[in-house]
C-alpha cells in the first residue's frame, strides 16, 4: 500500500448543488492538506441550438464567433468566475481556473492528466434534466475513464465531513489504493473505518461433502482475515486510528452499501475500480459500478492501474499452467 498524498486536486463543477458541495469538500481537504486547487468548469453549444442557429442564419458559420457560440461562451465565464468566488469565500488561498470548451468529461479527464490530479471532486448529479437519475453521465464517465481517483458528492449538506469510511477491500492492488487515499481523507476529518471484504458462496467441488466444502470455506476466510488484518496495520498508520475489519460471506456491493448505510454520522464509502473478478477488459468493476450507482452518500474511487506487461504474462503463465505453476 503506497502512501497517496494529496498534494493536486482538481474540481469539476457546472454551478449545480451537488457540485456545491464538491466545492466545499474540495476546499476543506485543500486547507486541511496543503494542496493545489485547480477548478474546470466545460462548456459546449448544445448540437439544438447549433442547428437552429443555423437555420436562422443560414449564411453564417455556427462554430467560431456567432452570436449563439458568444452567448454559450459568456455563460461559461460567469458561472466559472461565480464558483471562483464561492471558492475563496470558503477560506481557499488561491485556486488555478480552467474554461474549456469541449466535451466535459474528456475535459476533466484530460486536465486531470495534464495537472497530474491526485484526486478528482465532483458532484453525483449536476444541472441535467432527469431528475431521478442519482448519477449524471458526467460523473459516471468521469469515474468510468480517469486514470485518476475520483471523489463523487451527494447527499447534500449533510454528507461531509464523513463520520466514517466504508472500505471495500478485497485483496486487489486497486482496493488497497482506495483505502490509503480514504484513510488520508479520513484523518483529516476525523473519521472512524471499517474494511470490509464480502467473500463469495464457494460452490461445492466434485465429491466433496457439504462438512468439506463448509470446512474449506472457513478455512478460505480465515486467511482472508489474516490478510486483512495486515491491511488494517497500514490504514491504522494513516488513520491514527484502528479500523474494524469484516470477512463476510455476502455480494460485496450489498455489504459495502448495508455497512454504509448502518452505523452514526454520514459515511464515505471507498473502492478500487477493479476488483479480483474475471472481466479484465472493464475499467469499473460491476461492485465499484453498483456502488457508484446506489450509494446514499459520497463515493471514492480508485482508478485501476493495470499490472505491468511482465507481471501480466507471469500471471496469465500461471493461469495457463495451473497445477504446475
Ligand atoms: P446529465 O448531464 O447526464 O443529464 P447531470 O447533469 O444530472 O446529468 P452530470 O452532468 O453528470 O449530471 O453532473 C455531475 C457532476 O459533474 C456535477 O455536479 C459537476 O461536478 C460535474 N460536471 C457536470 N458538468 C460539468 C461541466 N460542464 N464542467 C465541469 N464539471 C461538470
Ligand atoms: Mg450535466
Amino acid at each position: 500500500m503506497t502512501a497517496a498524498t494529496l498534494r493536486t486536486m482538481l474540481l469539476a463543477t457546472d454551478g449545480s448543488p451537488d457540485a456545491a458541495l464538491a466545492a466545499r469538500v474540495a476546499a476543506d481537504l485543500c486547507r486541511e492538506t496543503g494542496a493545489t486547487l485547480h477548478v474546470v468548469h466545460a462548456w459546449q453549444v448544445p448540437t439544438l441550438a447549433s442547428q437552429a442557429e443555423a437555420r436562422a442564419y443560414p449564411d453564417e458559420p455556427v462554430t467560431g464567433h456567432s452570436a449563439v457560440y458568444e452567448a454559450y461562451a459568456q455563460r461559461a465565464e460567469r458561472l466559472l468566475a461565480e464558483q471562483l468566488a464561492a471558492l475563496y469565500d470558503a477560506g481557499v488561498g488561491s485556486v488555478r481556473e480552467h474554461l474549456v470548451n469541449g466535451h466535459p468529461v474528456a475535459a476533466i479527464v484530460d486536465l486531470a492528466a495534464v495537472v497530474q490530479a491526485d484526486l478528482i471532486v465532483l458532484g453525483s448529479r449536476g444541472l441535467g434534466p432527469v431528475g431521478r437519475l442519482v448519477l449524471g453521465s458526467v460523473s459516471e464517465g468521469v469515474a468510468h475513464h480517469a486514470a485518476r481517483p475520483v471523489l463523487v458528492l451527494r447527499g447534500g449538506a449533510a454528507a461531509w465531513p464523513p463520520r466514517r469510511l466504508v472500505i471495500g477491500a478485497d485483496g486487489s492492488a486497486d482496493a488497497d489504493r482506495a483505502a490509503t487515499l480514504a484513510a488520508r481523507i479520513g484523518r483529516a476529518c476525523g473519521a472512524t473505518a471499517t474494511l470490509a471484504h464480502a467473500f463469495p458462496e464457494l460452490p461445492l467441488l466434485p465429491f466433496e461433502t457439504p462438512a468439506e466444502g463448509r470446512a474449506r470455506r472457513d478455512e478460505a476466510m480465515r486467511r482472508a482475515e489474516v490478510a486483512l488484518e495486515g491491511r488494517a496495520q497500514r490504514v491504522e498508520a494513516l488513520l491514527g486510528r484502528r479500523p474494524e475489519v469484516r470477512v463476510v460471506v455476502a455480494d460485496p456491493a450489498h455489504l459495502l452499501l448495508s455497512a454504509a448505510e448502518q452505523g452514526d454520522g454520514p459515511a464515505l464509502l471507498a473502492v478500487g475500480s477493479r476488483g479480483l473478478g474475471p472481466l479484465q477488459r472493464f475499467w469499473l468493476g460491476s461492485t465499484s459500478t453498483k456502488v457508484l450507482r446506489a450509494a446514499h452518500g459520497p463515493v471514492l474511487i480508485a482508478p485501476h492501474q493495470p499490472l505491468p506487461v511482465a507481471a501480466q504474462e507471469h500471471d496469465a503463465g500461471r493461469a495457463a499452467h495451473p497445477v504446475g505453476g
